[in-house]
């Protein structure tokens, strides 16, 4: 098989630009396989403080074009992942825009969904939660007024003023709020204090309230807590799980965290026999690796699967929102395409 990629840059939409800091868009490289006339198609999403960019996502590609190149429609995926994964530690994403786009090729040989080839139900359609930036907190009825919509609310907390953000929305909006405090409540009694004030604010669960290497008191926390707990941080990949399985009550799972769409299904038959709660997750990516996500969606408790909606360049069409909730389109494969010439090197 034949790999091709195109760096891109996917500039937000957001009208308040808030959520995002300074930042205006996020570097992603798009991946096209061929095989026997047989095309998919892949994203790499890169935002900066994971560390990876276009030049590394490139220069990946460059050691795995030879590797693939010895690979047809007859390979054992698994085996081909590994040594791809062997190849460079780390460089997660990179890897995440192989899998997806080997994943779009071999079901799509098949004449099959991404859902089909796993073996899931067809995903209904499912809400997803849709972030709420904060900022300027005179600005949140109307920033819910924009996404009146949507029927969850991710809000992200861990700063000073936590519960007047809270309180503010529940003035405008009584919906189902995801809260995520990416580690930014440093004490445990007073992060559990935090999640007793929320205990009666409809909220669904709280995301990784604690610093990702304090396991001890997160595991602490989730035993003292009414609300579930998952891990975000501290989780990215299946070899993490059995450190944090006994710590959360649940994990984010991201296709640009761990590797991509192979991975993604291990992780969630595992994590389903540890009776722990799944959030399917994503970065800032278009509706190519939004629409790979999806196909997994029957599998998981939530989604928050609103990257699309975020960005104003959008070279792929799949997915689509409505009412809040996302829908798969009827196509194989993943269920993207592009809507646009793009030209592979
Ligand atoms: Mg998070």
């Amino acid at each position: 098989m034949q790999l091709s990629y195109l760096p891109y840059s996917l500039q937000f939409i957001h009208p308040f630009g808030l959520s995002y800091g300074t930042r205006t868009k996020t570097d992603v490289v798009f991946v096209k396989l061929e095989c026997e006339g047989v095309v998919g198609y892949g994203e790499a999403s890169l935002p900066p403080y994971l560390g990876e960019s276009h030049e590394s996502v490139i220069d990946f590609y460059k050691k795995a074009i030879p590797i693939l190149s010895s690979y047809n429609l007859d390979c054992n995926p698994n085996e081909l992942l590994a040594v791809i994964d062997e190849l460079v530690p780390n460089n997660n994403a990179a890897k995440a825009g192989i899998d997806i786009a080997l994943c779009d090729l071999l079901a799509k040989s098949r004449n099959q969904t991404v859902y089909d080839y796993f073996g899931f139900k067809k995903p209904g359609p499912k809400s997803t939660s849709v972030t709420i930036s904060i900022g300027d907190l005179n600005l949140i009825s109307q920033k819910l007024d924009e996404f009146s919509g949507f029927n969850i609310l991710k809000i992200k907390l861990g700063h000073e003023d936590d519960k007047r953000i809270i309180s503010t929305i529940r003035q405008f909006s009584d919906k189902p709020m995801v809260v995520d405090v990416n580690q930014g409540w440093t004490e445990k009694n007073k992060a559990l204090e935090m999640i007793k004030w929320l205990e009666d604010k409809n909220v669904l669960f709280v995301e990784q309230p604690m610093p990702k290497e304090n396991l001890t008191d997160m595991a602490w926390l989730t035993s003292h807590s009414t609300l579930p707990i998952i891990a975000d941080e501290s989780f990215k990949r299946l070899s993490d799980l059995d450190t944090v399985k006994n710590c959360f009550s649940g994990i984010n799972i991201k296709l640009m965290k761990c590797t991509g769409l192979f991975e993604a299904v291990k992780i969630i038959k595992a994590a389903k026999k540890e009776g722990l709660k799944i959030n399917l997750g994503c970065m800032t990516e278009s509706s190519c690796a939004i629409s790979a996500a999806a196909q997994i969606s029957s599998e998981v408790n939530w989604i928050d699967l609103d990257g699309p909606l975020l960005i104003k360049n959008n070279p792929f069409a799949g997915v689509t929102y409505n009412s809040g909730e996302v829908l798969l389109s009827n196509d194989v494969g993943i269920g993207a395409k592009p809507v646009e010439v793009l030209n592979f090197n």
